[in-house]
């Protein structure tokens, strides 16, 4: 390929489109804090994820930061969340940004979210909430944390990060937990450029979010103590460009994620499963290349691959845990992420990809098989 590949590529309107969604502010001048294009995007996101109540902030993580801290009743929260580390950066910072500590969970080795007959035995005295990743758009154990939560008096946020338009049952994804927290990031399915939304699912948190992404204001006055969280109007202008364009690019993805399905059908990597009633949008690729069960690395693949220009990335390795910051500070075994870390790979998925090159992949992977 001429053309270097990547995992993604960002979802982008029609430049004449874009401008034409800005042009108002030139003659309102209003740039930012909750504009009407963030009035605007908020109702569309809203009714699009079905989700009753949602809150459009700067970023993914800030999401996960003001999140967590309006759990804390006024009061900085302090104490354990239980949390995976199978996932980016982001998930294990917010915590540990927070103030709070991280308890690590293993993951089951099927969908990659947090195994969840795992989470009762970590908690203890200090526990306040759970803090579970929709991996890869996978979706967790909802049932089965719903009721953990509720028996030892939990609080659940979910790390939708990579959920945007999954659906349960017909049922929106964000509608889980006290809050969800979804990233509309440049690499991800859905973007803003960079921004974030929170999800809120239980009374009392709308006003103490909305305070805590604008320094802390309500009505005028400063009863928190906040910073900015506030997402921009040309973000929200992106944002309000891009959404009509999602049920197209859903579908694009989906024809790459079957082609990829039936390409690597008979090659013995492990492949994201599917769940049942659950609308996929298939935002991700990832393989599992098991060097027992394959007879090859993954880095096998990956070379290969990048000598064709095409750049899978290790999503998500190293585990938080073992970063250089975490390394051996926070307690919980997670054997089985230790393991699918070692030896996953997200390909590259995205909506203008070449059919082509998809092919390629599952080609090279397949000589590697045999
Ligand atoms: C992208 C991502 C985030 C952070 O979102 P940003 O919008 O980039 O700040 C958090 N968690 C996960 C799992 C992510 O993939």
């Amino acid at each position: 390929m001429d053309e270097k590949i990547y995992v993604t590529k960002s979802l982008l309107p029609k430049y004449e489109d874009y401008i034409e969604e800005i042009k108002s502010l030139w003659e309102s001048n209003i740039l930012t804090n909750m504009g009407a294009k963030h009035q605007l995007l908020e109702e569309k996101l809203g009714d699009y994820l079905k989700v009753s109540q949602l809150e459009l902030v700067v970023n993914g993580h800030i999401a996960l930061e003001l999140a967590l801290q309006s759990l804390g009743d006024g009061v900085p929260l302090s104490g354990e969340v239980i949390t995976s580390p199978f996932t980016f950066a982001s998930t294990t910072h917010a915590i540990v940004k927070s103030g709070l500590t991280p308890v690590f969970c293993d993951i089951n080795p099927v969908d990659f979210t947090m195994d969840s007959t795992k989470i009762e035995a970590l908690i203890t005295e200090r526990t306040v909430a759970i803090l579970p990743i929709h991996v890869y758009g996978n979706v967790c154990a909802v049932e089965e944390i719903e009721k953990i939560a509720k028996k030892q008096k939990l609080k659940v946020i979910y790390d939708a990060a990579h959920g945007f338009g999954v659906e349960v049952k017909g049922r929106g994804i964000g509608t889980f937990g006290d809050l969800s927290c979804f990233s509309l990031h440049a690499t991800k399915v859905f973007n803003t450029v960079e921004g974030g939304c929170i999800c809120i699912n239980q009374a009392g948190y709308t006003e103490k979010i909305q305070a805590y992404r604008n320094f802390g204001m309500e009505k005028g006055e400063v009863e928190e103590i906040g910073g900015n969280g506030k997402m921009h109007e040309l973000s929200a202008a992106m944002g309000l460009c891009n959404l009509p364009l999602m049920d197209e690019a859903r579908e694009k993805r989906k024809v790459i994620f079957e082609r990829y399905q039936e390409g690597l059908a008979s090659t013995s990597v492990q492949i994201n499963p599917e769940q049942t009633g659950v609308t996929r949008n298939f935002a991700y690729f990832p393989i599992v290349v098991n060097p027992v069960l394959c007879g090859f690395r993954r880095e096998d693949i990956l070379e290969a691959l990048e000598q064709e220009n095409i750049y899978p990335r290790k999503y998500f390795y190293p585990l938080t845990s073992q970063m250089n910051c975490y390394k051996g500070k926070y307690r919980g075994e997670t054997p089985v992420a230790e393991k699918i870390a070692q030896f996953v790979l997200c390909l590259p998925i995205y909506p203008s990809l070449d059919l082509a090159v998809v092919d390629r992949v599952c080609e090279i992977i397949s000589t590697q098989s045999k």
